[in-house]
């Protein structure tokens, strides 16, 4: 059975944006490293949090607080 050419060329598209993905997270990591600080009072945040949670914004005072806000 011949695989066409444009299951390969699908195939190779979802390869291909695997890899940007990989590649800009990777990026996004290591451009991060040293800018991880806390939106509200701009302490650095806890690295282990940060690496928990990369989308984290806050340290864990002010998320802690957001978060009781928040309720
Ligand atoms: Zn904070």
């Amino acid at each position: 059975m011949n695989i066409s050419e444009r299951q390969i060329e699908a195939g190779e598209a979802v390869v291909s944006l695997e890899r940007d993905t990989a590649i800009a997270r990777i990026r996004a990591a290591l451009e991060g490293a040293g800018e991880d600080r806390c939106i509200v009072c701009d302490e650095p945040i806890n690295p282990a949090r940060r690496a928990a949670i990369p989308s984290a914004e806050r340290c864990i005072g002010c998320q802690t607080q957001f978060e009781k806000e928040r309720l």
